[in-house]
């Protein structure tokens, strides 16, 4: 409630976007609302969804029949009541309705199915093609496999989660200078061989959305910031409940903003950005350029450090080896300077650190969180949480893709 108090309306109507409220209008936000009170308060009567909602009972029949029908929720055992008629509860359909996760990264693609909490039920990878036709090929008949292999589940759909961006409009894969493709349509192959709707989204706005629907701050978190640190540096922005999307929804790419003024090529073409920095890559080349100087010569951010990976470098560093911790503290300077960048500008409630480097928390956290302190003047009330990685936060944001679809709230005006 204190939230709603705090909350002033500062939008205003789009006359480029809106719908008029229609009664459909007022049906489709009826049952997105009587769909979320059920998943948050589940098992839950008919009686209960009218109270907690401001319905009529009759009204949350007439919502709760398709859904039934459609599957998303079911009637469960009856509830107690000492006198009178028993309710039916109500809860959603977890074991009917799935949904099927891609997360692809440079290395590896890991596809799953899912139920509605965001529970993987099965879950498979395949290394990632070197190019995305190649790729199409290995994908397809595993998903087609995957969705045969437990006929009782209803798939509602597909959620993919890319280290790149994808175009607003034409839904192609415009962005992805650490996965090597460019330009590619990877929806309309994936719809025709499965059947289902594809929902394709940047991992660092995956991530940022399954905060809000399966994070533990979910409830209550106006403005939450997802970083995801790996082979570069991805940052998915939620303002006012809102996913940031920008004019040609490429917002949130602070990895590829300087840090360095001339400083190492970046493989977007420009120089010193923080993901050259602050990535894994960035603390391979740190050590492998402290473990053989020479060799170091005319560096770019790509011809050094190939022999060691990063994963091998947490363990020398949780071995106290000093170069990689050397390595591993710089990484950690420079993912604080650039996270004080985002406090700063943005003050977010929570930033959200995805990635490998939270399994070595608890030594960069105190350097990343006094840097982060040392560079912002505002004392922003911004916690900075690192994501347990045994959660597979970038697996949940592609599950997160189609709930959002199927129970977020609707842009009406
Ligand atoms: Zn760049």
């Amino acid at each position: 409630m204190e939230n709603r108090v705090a909350c002033r309306e500062m939008r205003k109507i789009d006359l480029t976007n809106f719908q008029v409220a229609t009664s459909e209008t007022a049906r489709d936000i009826n049952r997105r609302i009587v769909l979320n009170l059920i998943r948050s308060h589940q098992p839950i009567s008919r009686a209960d969804l009218a109270r907690h909602s401001g319905l009529q009972r009759s009204t949350v029949s007439v919502i709760a029949e398709p859904l039934i029908k459609k599957r998303w929720i079911t009637e469960g055992a009856d509830g107690h009541t000492l006198r009178g008629r028993r309710p039916r509860f109500l809860h959603l359909n977890k074991e009917r309705v799935g949904v099927i996760g891609i997360n692809i990264r440079p290395a590896t693609t890991t596809l799953a199915l899912a139920d509605l909490d965001a529970n993987f039920v099965a879950q498979e990878s395949l290394p990632t093609a070197p190019n995305p036709k190649q790729f199409m090929e290995d994908l397809a008949p595993r998903l087609r496999n995957l969705i045969r292999m437990r006929p009782e589940i209803t798939c509602e759909g597909i959620g993919v989660s890319l280290p790149g961006r994808v175009d607003l409009v034409s839904q192609r894969l415009v962005f992805a200078p650490n996965l090597g493709w460019s330009d590619f349509d990877l929806k309309t192959p994936i719809e025709e061989a499965t059947g289902l709707p594809v929902e394709m989204e940047n991992a660092a706005n995956s991530c940022a959305l399954a905060e809000i629907w399966f994070g533990q701050h979910a409830e209550g978190v106006r403005n939450l910031v997802a970083v995801t640190v790996s082979e570069g540096i991805g940052c998915g922005l939620i303002l006012n409940h809102q996913l940031v999307q920008g004019s040609n929804g490429m917002a949130g790419e602070f990895g590829h903003t300087t840090i360095v003024e001339d400083g190492l090529e970046c493989r977007c073409g420009n120089k010193g950005c923080w993901e050259v920095y602050a990535s894994n890559s960035a603390a391979v080349r740190y050590y492998s350029q402290s473990a053989s100087p020479v060799r170091s010569g005319k560096a770019t951010s790509r011809s050094v450090g190939q022999a060691l990976t990063f994963d091998h470098l947490l363990r020398l560093t949780e071995q106290s080896d000093p170069k990689a911790v050397e390595a591993i503290n710089q990484m950690a300077r420079y993912l604080g300077a650039g996270l004080a960048q985002l406090v700063t500008g943005l003050a977010p409630d929570v930033i959200v650190v995805i990635g490998e480097i939270t399994r070595i928390w608890n030594q960069v956290g105190p350097l990343i969180n006094e840097t982060v302190k040392s560079h912002s003047f505002t004392r922003a009330n911004t916690r900075i949480v690192p994501k347990d990685p045994s959660s597979q936060p970038r697996l949940r944001g592609t599950i997160a893709l189609v709930l959002q679809k199927h129970f977020g709230a609707p842009s009406v005006a």
